[in-house]
């Protein structure tokens, strides 16, 4: 049954229960009303018969009696009429006229009792009261009936007995309750036509609405409300169609936005809000992922980072995460967990090219062919499968999972998918980690320092740049010179010259930080890249550099010297738009530092060319 024939069935068996209480209510009000008039007329008939008795006995003309009685037969009310003689009248005055005798038990009962007694008799026709009232001695009255009776107070002396006819007064009754019933219905009929004008649209809107709300659940935002109603009804339905019209563009865009940010996401349309939660979610997990990995060690903490979001976040139990070193063509086993025993393909460790995964940049899938890895012995129960990642022209992973359970395979390999997600955000940072990690132990470090020399520079300084870029990160770039150091040569000779270059390296280790670069760029000259700094940082660094150097007391002999630096400072990708220029600008800075006397640090400003010279 729908709300609206519902709301209609309550209304009417309210206004049902309404009318029935308030038919009853008349009725018993109007009956009680009826026999109380009728018994008040009985009971001034009776005065009436009994004063007219007494004038009659009074003036000794009781046997002229029945003129008067039958006139009070005759009234149109009054249906019949007879006195009863008590006993006690019986045996002083006689029986009186033959009809003045008890007629039935109910004249006995009152003449026996003293008590009025009253019946109501009714049929479909007519309605009958029958009251029959005692006449009692008493000495109080005026005559004073123990004169003429020889009777005591309240003897009983006689009783009248009346038939009314109260039909008139029943057919009123049920007259005022039948107009009552008919206003009633009216009443009823003029509210169920009103509920049904006035609520059905209404309903009907909410039906629809709620229609609509179950499809929207389902992530079905394209169904529209199409009733057409009047009024604020109608701007309702406009508004709610405007509203599930932007949810179902906004949801398309974001349909189309979010999977492209994931890759293996998509958004069906089981339920589009629930999905790009979800996304969503992942999209910050990855987000806070990539900003853990960035200050990670080396590249071997993310390896063990990804596998640990593999094992707790996505569930694999078993699996081997191996690293492939492309030069040397080799595969090194970084970690595994649990039962791997099933796959033993250590073979291909001397020769990464065997590996099916590596070399085909393909997925590698048992459920397609058992033994589609021919260096994978595996029992055909347990199956695998091998993901490979490149991540760079020296560097790719792969990822052999196993699993004896075909649904735990599937849900690998709707997995894998998002852990691919985190291995291309970790890509850029395994890159520059990788590339970090090959550079502390190259040739392409100074012997004297440590530190990294120019054929570095001229090799890996592109490349961090463009890291930088992508990642929207900055280079101050601070280029060092030793004031005067030719003069150290000169005076103490060249091997105290090579411990105050020695020095300064050392200073330079100390100041910076392990994203920061340092590199002796030739002779005594030296230049660090400060990865992302705030720029009051920079100077800041800057003059740590040259107060710790400045301190630092040279023994030569028996001769004790102090050197002094000059800093030249300039910001890539403020002030250049390539790191070389940015190099060639602080070198400019260092220029006029030393120009203005040494002992300085100057930052480069485009004022320090004029006419495209030199400062
Ligand atoms: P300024 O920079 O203040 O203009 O004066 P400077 O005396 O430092 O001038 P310059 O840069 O011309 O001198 C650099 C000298 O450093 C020249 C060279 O003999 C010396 N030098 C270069 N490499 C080495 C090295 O490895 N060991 C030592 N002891 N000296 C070196
Ligand atoms: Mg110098
Ligand atoms: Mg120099």
């Amino acid at each position: 049954m729908n709300t609206n024939k519902k709301l209609l069935l309550i209304v009417t068996i309210m206004l049902l229960v309404l009318m029935s209480a308030i038919v009853v209510n008349v009725a018993l009000n109007f009956r009680e009303y009826s026999y109380k008039s009728a018994l008040d007329k009985a009971n001034s008939t009776a005065e009436y018969v009994r004063d007219g008795l007494t004038a009659h006995m009074v003036n000794g003309i009781m046997d002229k009696r029945e003129f008067f009685l039958n006139n009070i037969k005759n009234h149109k009310d009054i249906k019949d009429f007879w006195i009863i003689r008590a006993p006690k009248v019986v045996s002083q005055f006689g029986p009186g006229f033959k009809n003045e005798g008890a007629r039935d038990k109910i004249d006995k009962k009152v003449i026996s009792s003293g008590n009025m007694q009253y019946k109501i008799s009714e049929n479909s026709d007519e309605a009958t009261l029958r009251v029959t009232i005692p006449y009692k001695a008493t000495a109080y009255g005026s005559p004073n009936c123990l004169q003429c009776h020889n009777a005591n107070e309240g003897d009983v002396l006689g009783a009248i007995s009346m038939k009314f006819d109260i039909s008139d007064t029943r057919n009123a009754g049920i007259m005022t309750i039948a107009k009552i019933i008919a206003i009633n219905i009216v009443f009823l009929i003029i509210a169920l036509i009103s509920i049904h004008f006035f609520f059905k649209p209404i309903m009907q809107l909410l039906h629809e609405l709620s229609k609509m709300i179950r499809y929207a659940h389902l992530g079905d935002y394209s169904k529209r409300i199409e009733l057409r109603l009047k009024g604020e009804s109608q701007e309702v339905i406009e508004q709610i169609n405007t509203l599930f019209e932007k949810l179902q563009s906004t949801f398309d865009d974001l349909k189309k936005s979010l999977s492209t940010f994931i890759a293996g996401s998509s958004i069906s349309c089981q339920n589009p809000l629930e999905e790009s939660k979800k996304i969503i979610n992942e999209l910050s997990n990855i987000y806070k992922f990539k900003k853990t990995i960035e200050l990670d060690k080396d590249y071997k903490d993310i390896f063990m980072r990804i596998i640990y979001i593999m094992e707790n976040r996505f569930g694999i139990k078993n699996y081997k995460f191996y690293l492939i070193d492309k030069e040397k063509n080799s595969r090194e086993l970084i970690n595994h967990q649990g039962d791997i025993t099933n796959c033993d393909c250590s073979s291909v460790d001397n020769n990464a090219e065997l590996c099916r995964a590596y070399r085909t940049r393909l997925e590698v899938l048992s459920v397609d062919f058992y033994n589609i890895c021919q260096y994978c012995e595996n029992s055909p129960a347990t199956n695998y499968l091998c993901i490979p990642f490149d991540i760079n022209t020296e560097i790719a992973l792969v990822i052999s999972i196993f699993t004896d359970d075909a649904k735990e395979y599937e849900s690998i390999q709707a997995n894998m998918k998002k852990i691919e997600n985190y291995l291309d955000a970790a890509k850029p940072v395994l890159e520059s980690k990788f590339l970090m990690q090959k550079l502390k132990d190259s040739s392409l470090k100074d012997a004297l320092t440590g530190l990294y020399n120019r054929r570095f520079l001229d090799r890996f300084i592109e490349k961090f740049a463009k890291q930088a870029e992508r990642a929207e990160k900055s280079y101050a770039v601070l280029m060092i010179d030793i004031d005067h150091f030719k003069m150290v040569n000169d005076t103490y000779g060249h091997d105290i010259g090579d411990l105050v270059i020695k020095e300064l390296g050392e200073v330079l280790k100390s100041s910076i930080r392990s994203s920061d670069i340092a590199v002796r760029y030739g002779g005594e000259e030296f230049i660090v890249l400060l990865y992302s700094p705030k720029k009051e940082k920079v100077i800041e660094i800057a003059q740590t550099i040259a107060d710790k150097f400045k301190n630092i007391e040279f023994q030569a002999g028996n001769a004790v010297f102090k050197k002094t630096l000059s800093i030249g400072i300039a910001y890539y990708p403020d002030q250049a738009e390539s790191i070389w220029k940015a190099i060639k600008f602080a070198d400019t800075a260092l220029y006029v530092a030393k120009e203005n006397g040494r002992d300085q640090i100057v930052e480069f400003d485009p004022s320090m060319y004029k006419d495209g010279e030199k400062y």
